[in-house]
């Protein structure tokens, strides 16, 4: 697994490590590159807000010392349309945008209306990735969730935070399940570290073995290697406009 997609620094407010720190804990551990998905601004301590979001991709370099920088954020979905905390007119800038749901953003319903949710996200074309679908306060029902993934060309990401059950509670359970339906639908898996300081950079190992465990298509997991995520990228202009 050469990618984290899944990585947050100062920015998000309740992460301690900066972006330069995370690029050298990269490079420890032999990445080829990761992503910087700080929190959108709709999440109490994010320190960044839309401007700071959509220049990213002009100030920060594609690759700093070999590791490529993908530039992105989480956003969060903020309503029950599935709308992100981002205007629409700067999604094209963003290179890479995870959609979550966070509880301190979006008030859990019933398992049929969280579903609905990120289906209606997914559907708005402005999310490459769903983060951390672990059902811990947002039950889900993963065979509409994995059929709407491979219909809008969606990923579903394997949080690595998650698998440890320290933050969210064990979803292990509910992870077999997705990946379950995942496989047979034929749906790209992304995988982060959601590193909220620099040592937890890289740290995939909890979801590759998860991955070994159901026999997970490689050819599927965008975490891989970069060209593997640049393929899925090019799938993905097709849903989403990006320059
Ligand atoms: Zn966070
Ligand atoms: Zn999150």
């Amino acid at each position: 697994m050469k990618l984290d997609l899944h990585t947050h620094t100062i920015l998000s407010g309740h992460a301690y490590s900066t972006l330069k720190e995370n690029i050298e804990a990269a490079r420890i551990r032999g990445l080829e590159g990761f992503a910087v998905t700080d929190h959108g601004p709709a999440m109490p301590s994010a320190q960044q807000d839309a401007y700071h979001i959509m220049n990213m991709r002009l100030a920060i370099p594609e690759y700093l010392e070999g590791i490529r920088i993908i530039r992105g954020f989480e956003a969060n979905i903020v309503d029950y349309d599935g709308k992100i905390d981002l205007p629409t007119e700067y999604t094209p800038y963003v290179e890479y945008i995870i959609g979550s749901l966070h509880e301190i953003c979006i008030i859990p319903l019933s398992k049929k209306e969280n579903t609905e949710v990120v289906i209606n996200a997914m559907a708005t074309g402005y999310v490459d990735t769903i983060g951390h679908p672990d059902g811990f306060g947002f039950p889900l029902d993963y065979p509409a969730i994995t059929e709407a993934a491979k219909k809008y060309e969606v990923a579903l990401e394997l949080n690595n935070n998650t698998l440890k059950g320290r933050v969210r509670g064990d979803c292990k359970d509910n992870y077999l399940e997705m990946l379950y339906y995942a496989k047979k639908n034929g749906v790209y898996i992304s995988v982060g570290s959601d590193a909220h300081f620099y040592t937890a950079i890289g740290e995939l190992d909890l979801s590759d073995d998860l991955l070994k465990e159901v026999g997970y298509p490689d050819e599927l997991i965008i975490s891989k290697n970069l060209k593997q995520f640049d393929e899925f990228m090019r799938i993905r202009k097709r849903e989403r406009k990006i320059y």
